[in-house]
């Protein structure tokens, strides 16, 4: 197929970029650069370095049977701070991206979601029937979108796919997590077992939980590349299905932070801070609908090994 991945720069979209073209599509990758890097676009792809704005032409040239959507502003602290670049980007960003794919008459699209859009759980692991009530700019922005492709669904016949990942990590074809600022756990705490930081910060340890830290739910970045493929073909015209994707099974940060300990062999130095503002005790992916519908099962469930791959990756920068 002919496919346009917008956010093909980032850590996502370049992953998944590589996995495109292993499986023989023709890729080109919309990114404006502003968190992504040119090179770690694979070879075999050819970069549009636009933003989301200015896709209509992008989409007028190449006119793609497909499109895959990872370009979005995704700190969940800045889009408290500054919640214009968020509904602008995410939302406004979106929305031309879909007129241009209306114009180009392009009506398949696999969009990135969130685990964001939930909130809070009242119950875990999270279905997709779970109420949505997003706790943060961000995720507002995301589910925003998500009703976007419902209603782009219905009336423009668009087949769309919303994939609500929970903590994606690890690294796949040479490609890992690479922001300029970091802020997610097993980067941050790889950089201090490398020794480029001096400690990491525990977001607190007074949490129900059995240790007292955070319960995130950790999912390879190619088992998530394996998802975007099954899920590429699925829907029917007029068709928005929404799937979650985990591995369903959550760890601390402690235990991510013992995993990394036994990965790299080197000491991580941690200290108790307070509690992050708006970080929910525990977000455990219900993965049963994609398993069911499409067949997907995640080959990388064990926390050491997410872990080494990313260690890997980091070490050969
Ligand atoms: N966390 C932490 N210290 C850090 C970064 C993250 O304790 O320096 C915790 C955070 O509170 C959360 C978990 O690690 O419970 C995963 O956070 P991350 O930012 O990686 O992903 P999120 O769950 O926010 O999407």
């Amino acid at each position: 197929m002919r496919v346009l991945v917008a956010g093909g720069a980032g850590y996502i979209g370049s992953v998944v970029t590589a996995a495109l073209l292993t499986a023989r599509h023709e890729v080109t990758v919309l990114d404006d650069l502003s968190t992504g890097h040119a090179d770690a676009v694979p070879a075999g792809a050819t970069l549009a370095a636009v933003s989301l704005h200015e896709s209509a032409p992008v989409l007028a040239e190449v006119r793609p049977e497909a499109v895959l959507h990872f370009a979005a502003k995704s700190l969940v602290g800045a889009s408290q701070q500054r919640p214009h670049e968020y509904w602008e980007t995410n939302v406004g960003g979106s929305l031309a991206l879909l007129e241009a794919m209306k114009a180009a008459d392009c009506r398949r699209i696999v969009f990135s979601s969130t685990a964001a859009t939930y909130g809070e759980p009242e119950s875990v692991p999270i279905r997709e029937d779970a109420p949505t009530r997003p706790t943060n700019t961000y995720g507002a922005s995301k589910l925003a979108v998500d009703h976007m492709l419902t209603s782009y669904a219905v009336a423009h016949g668009f087949a769309a796919v919303s994939l609500r990942y929970f903590n994606v990590a690890g690294a796949a074809y040479g490609l890992g997590e690479r922001h300029a600022t970091e802020t997610h756990l097993i980067p941050i705490a790889l950089e201090v077992a490398a020794g480029k930081r001096e400690a990491l910060t525990v977001y607190g340890e007074d949490y129900p939980t059995p240790d007292g830290t955070c319960i995130r739910d950790y999912v390879h970045v190619e088992d998530l590349a394996d998802a975007h493929l099954l899920a590429l073909p699925a829907p029917a015209e007029g068709e928005h299905r929404i799937y979650n994707l985990g591995n369903g099974t959550g760890f601390s940060v402690q235990e991510v932070v013992d995993a990394v300990r036994q990965v790299t062999g080197h000491p991580v130095p941690v200290v108790v801070g307070e509690r992050r503002a708006g970080d929910p005790a525990q977000l455990v992916a219900s993965s049963d609908r994609i398993r069911a519908d499409l067949g997907w099962a995640p080959r990388h469930t064990d926390l050491a090994g997410i872990v080494r791959d990313a260690w890997t990756v980091s070490q050969a920068r």
